[in-house]
């Protein structure tokens, strides 16, 4: 009767997750009944964990030619454990392998990636994934220590049922995005950083006009950014909001008074747009912006031609062009800086922040044979060891103990993406359950970036309406998963043609708010109210 019923509930969840209904559910109670008799240890032969690690739609934990990357060897050392990829290395799209493993009731016997807190959660509920507390209280003292010394961390990873199920990714710090200039530019033309909303316009005008760049024609491109959806973000200068966490698919803000509301249904998101609007027709935006490809924008735009003027990016990924030998034997006086944000309507704010506990992480399958093993893996990188391997990869090649300090080799320091050459060369930097430091960032964030770290900081702009990570009961994300996704594609899709002039704005707004609704943007408010209040009474 029960099994049935949790079938009938998980076989509306996704698609995907017809295949795996029923017989998850059934082997669940026993795996975690079975951790006292686990045999790992310290000694003895190694236990063997299968790990099913898919991220950013290309990383795993082995290496192109197959080989498990040195931090997870480290692991593997540390805790008497031999991990196995099970992870298609060559497949681009990490959700639907997770999807594919739900198909075959996750077979492996740790899940992880990045964006999968909401679906894997809809099946640890169910009994795919196990619950940790009991685990983490006998065989992860670290954790467990970690968990108490940060009740805002364990409260974002308890799930709605009371139970943790997955370790979760946590990065250091608050500010992660600000807004760049190039101050050359600003120089040049005999501009001060804007202040005002009024200041921002005129001098985006004037690096369309008056050629900042030198060359005579009229190619300058006044705002650029990697990410569309970024670009959306920009109706916070007109006092909008845009997301309501790190994650682009997550729209629904809290107001002032702990109200939830569908942030690109409000008016003062219909004026950003318009903003938007007039910015892409007056040549102020990108006319690619919809197109490019990801982490391709400033390495065209700054580096391969000199035409991009200014952006809302990450800090170090982005300062690091000021050190871009080509970019300044073509412009010496090449240089991007920070300057606070600034508004239309109201009070300005950075809207953008660092979460407590990201959608990333990794979980125990029920079908683990070993869960004591796999939790004291996990645990492994709560140590003080785990955690510099984790965060730097393995001492004496991608970094030098430094007056009791990890400080990263030269070599790693000039590949210039620290993060991405960490992932691919050692397994360090991935999103699994770890807690990241920001010395790991500070070391390869050049000056002008550490100088908006602080400025941002000291100014303290951030909206207060963030919303923290939440966690829905199963009703509830039966409820998000039917709504999330076909209204995003929607928004996504209306959105761009309103800015790009292929919809009018002012015909199409009232049918654009209306479809919204049909596809349940009133239901998924509703949801994520109930999760805030939740969240807001465990507190
Ligand atoms: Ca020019």
């Amino acid at each position: 009767m029960m099994k049935k019923m949790l079938c009938a509930i998980l076989a509306v969840l996704t698609a995907a997750s017809m295949f795996a209904a029923c017989g998850v559910a059934s082997s669940t109670s026993s795996a975690a009944g079975s951790t006292s008799q686990s045999g790992s240890g310290a000694s003895g032969e190694p236990v063997e964990l299968e790990i099913h690690f898919h991220s950013d739609n290309r990383h795993t934990l082995v290496d192109k030619d197959g080989n498990l990357l040195p931090v997870f060897e480290l692991a593997g050392e540390a805790t008497n454990t031999k991990i196995v990829n099970t992870a298609n290395p060559v497949a681009q799209n990490s959700m639907e392998q997770f999807q594919l493993q739900a198909a075959e009731q996750f077979p492996a016997d740790i899940y992880g990636g990045k964006s999968i807190k909401n679906t894997l959660i809809g099946y640890a509920m169910q009994g795919a994934f196990i619950p940790l507390n009991d685990l983490i209280d006998e065989y992860a003292p670290n954790i467990k220590a970690y968990l108490e010394e940060n009740p805002d961390y364990k409260a974002a990873i308890t799930s709605a049922d009371g139970n943790i199920y997955m370790i979760q990714f946590r990065q250091a710090g608050t500010t992660g995005k600000a807004y760049f200039i190039r101050q050359d530019w600003l120089d040049k033309l005999g501009f001060e950083k804007p202040t005002t909303f009024e200041e921002l316009e005129t001098i985006l005008y004037a690096f369309r006009d008056q050629d900042p760049n030198g060359n005579g024609e009229k190619d300058e491109i006044p705002y650029i950014n990697e990410r569309w959806r970024e670009t959306i973000r920009l109706v916070n200068l007109w006092g909008a909001r845009a997301y309501s966490s790190e994650n682009f698919d997550d729209r629904t803000p809290v107001d002032a008074n702990g109200k939830i509301y569908h942030a690109w249904l409000t008016d003062e998101f219909r004026e950003g747009i318009e903003g938007l609007a007039k910015w892409y027709k007056d040549g102020i935006i990108d006319p690619q912006t919809f197109t490019r490809q990801t982490n391709t924008v400033k390495q065209l735009l700054w580096a391969n031609k000199d035409v991009g003027g200014m952006t809302h990016e990450w800090l170090a990924s982005t300062t690091m062009f000021n050190e871009n030998e080509d970019i300044l034997a073509r412009t010496p006086d090449f240089r991007v800086e920070s300057f606070l944000p600034v508004s239309a309507n109201g009070e300005p704010f950075e809207e953008h922040r660092r979460s407590i506990a990201q959608p990333d992480g990794w979980a125990i399958s029920a079908n683990c044979e070993d869960p004591v093993a796999a939790i004291k893996l996990m645990d492994w990188f709560f140590t003080e060891e785990g955690n510099r391997a984790a965060n730097f990869g393995i001492e004496g090649e991608s970094y030098t103990m430094v007056d009791g300090k990890p400080q990263f080799t030269q070599e790693v320091l000039d590949t210039g993406a620290v993060n991405i050459y960490l992932r691919e060369n050692y397994g360090a930097q991935l999103n699994l359950g770890y807690i990241s430091v920001y010395d790991y960032e500070r070391q390869w964030t050049n000056e002008a970036g550490i100088e908006a770290y602080e400025m941002y900081e000291d100014a303290d702009i951030w909206s207060n309406t963030w919303t923290p990570p939440l966690n829905f009961t199963m009703e509830e994300l039966k409820v998000y998963n039917r709504v999330i996704s076909p209204l995003n594609t929607y928004q996504d899709e209306k959105i761009t043609a309103f800015i790009t002039g292929k919809e009018d704005i002012e015909a199409g707004w009232g049918a654009y708010v209306e479809q919204c609704k049909k596809l349940g943007a009133d239901d998924l408010v509703e949801i994520t109210q109930a999760a805030y209040d939740r969240y807001l009474a465990a507190q």
